[in-house]
């Protein structure tokens, strides 16, 4: 069969990918780590081509020629709640010219057979990418999945989860060369080009608003990480952004990843982990093997808030954890959620206080979004901050989606720009930035997103 991995074409950028979906927060844009692993899974059986109308800035006319050109049988395509409206739209045209369609994303994440219900045109949803059920339900199974939703030709939709949810999984390597190598941008990659690799997939924490938190936990075994790495290695990518959303969860299995890439010593990486999860013995290894900036979750300043959304830390361990990750000389990154319920004026404030205090190099925040499947999104439909019916919503931050309960929409969106302007426009920090550049590679991409995360935010 010839099989089309699509990232559809939108009015702005959107990054769909591993169930979440926003239009991007600055200016970066990398590879969706959904379409990557699937290509490997895919290219197995049958003929594959990737289209990702986001890198290739294509719109829906030059889109819909480039898959008319290649002719598949079935499009296996991202979709988001960011856009929704439009990727149905493009994705009905394209199942109306004779392609079969199968979806993933975050909108089908939660109702999905109200979801193919409603979407004639969507043959079926993927639950679970590191699965074969993208590959059976090609061949026609429609019974036996880890977790898809599938219209039968009775016309009954279903859906099935037989997992496993846990353990190790294996995937053929994902097949980067079928990616556009130009049009993914990442600010914290040293060089260029960079590639985007998951060595695990879920997460084994609970965090009450994260989806990642409701997949489940599986690993890569360690050496088929190493042959993907290699193989990059062997086309020049000497970058790469683990999409691991704890890296070190398993201490063990980190330490052998690391000490392999030490070996190899050709490697720069960026990872995501959590302020309690890396020791000292961890970070040492990781910053021996390449590692130069990690992306670690703060969320809040507030013990209880903390506490309310199950992160399993307090604020005391945050502040460990990031002394911890500077003394082994990486960068930081801290994420935070705002926007909760519980926010105030007063809280946001606290949250700013200790992103300066830890003296990030980087703050990230991210506004609170009733994400699919996630229990905060059963606490905020029962609170009546949205309802069922709300379909569209960006998880960038472009835009407030829920008020508070003492802040409305507008008002929380003008405090988190002014938290990213006091944050960003330190005379000290932007002399700091510029004395840790190591390269003109850097040096553009940074001024290349802190201007966009600026204008997004005046
Ligand atoms: S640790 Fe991170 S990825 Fe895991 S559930 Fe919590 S917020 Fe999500």
């Amino acid at each position: 069969m010839r099989v089309l991995l699509l990232n559809p074409p939108g009015k702005r950028i959107y990054i769909r990918d591993y169930f979440c979906s926003k239009t991007t927060k600055s200016n970066y844009l990398f590879h969706p780590v959904d379409l990557l692993v699937l290509s490997g899974t895919l290219a197995r059986e049958h003929e594959i081509a990737v289209l990702d109308c986001m890198a290739e800035r294509l719109d829906p006319e030059a889109a819909r020629a480039r898959i008319a050109a290649f002719a598949p049988d079935a499009i296996v395509s991202l979709v988001g709640s960011v856009s929704w409206d439009e990727d149905r739209e493009f994705l009905a045209r394209e199942a109306q010219r004779g392609a079969r369609v199968l979806a993933i994303g975050d909108v089908l994440q939660e109702a999905s057979e109200q979801r193919l219900a409603e979407n004639a045109w969507l043959e079926a949803a993927l639950h679970d990418f590191s699965s074969e059920d993208a590959p059976r339900i090609l061949a026609g199974e429609r019974d036996e999945f880890c977790d898809a939703t599938v219209r039968r030709a009775d016309g009954s939709i279903a859906r099935v989860r037989r997992g496993p949810r846990k353990g190790s999984f294996r995937v053929p390597r994902p097949r980067h060369e079928l990616f556009p190598r130009e049009g993914y941008r990442f600010s914290f990659a040293r060089r260029a080009p960079f590639a985007t690799v998951l060595s695990d997939y879920g997460c084994p924490y609970p965090c009450t608003f994260c989806v990642i938190g409701t997949l489940g936990f599986k690993t890569r075994p360690v050496t088929d990480v190493l042959e993907e790495l290699d193989a990059l290695r062997a086309r020049g990518v000497r970058e790469i952004f683990f999409m691991d959303q704890t890296f070190g969860v398993l201490r063990e299995r980190a330490l052998e990843l690391c000490g392999e890439l030490e070996r190899r010593g050709d490697l720069g990486w960026t990872a995501f982990t959590r302020p309690d999860t890396a020791d000292d013995e961890l970070l040492a290894a990781m910053k021996r093997a390449g590692c130069h900036t990690l992306i670690l979750g703060v969320e809040s300043a507030s013990d209880e808030v903390l506490a309310a959304y199950k992160k399993g830390y307090r604020a005391s361990v945050v502040r460990e954890g990031f002394a911890r990750v500077k003394r082994h000389g990486l960068r930081t990154v801290g994420t935070f959620i705002i926007g909760l319920p519980e926010e105030d004026e007063a809280s946001l404030a606290r949250t700013l206080e200790l992103a300066l205090e830890l003296d990030l190099d980087f703050m990230s925040l991210n506004m609170a979004v009733p994400r699919f499947g996630t229990p905060f999104r059963a606490r905020a439909l029962e609170l009546g901050l949205c309802g069922p019916a709300d379909l569209v919503m960006d998880q960038g931050g472009a835009d407030a989606f829920l008020p508070t309960s003492t802040l409305d929409r507008g008002a929380m969106l003008a405090l988190k720009k002014r938290m990213v302007r006091r944050f960003y426009l330190r005379p000290g920090y932007l002399l700091r930035r510029l004395a840790s550049v190591r390269s003109l590679h850097e040096l553009r991409a940074q001024a290349r997103e802190g201007l966009a995360l600026l204008t997004r935010n005046v």
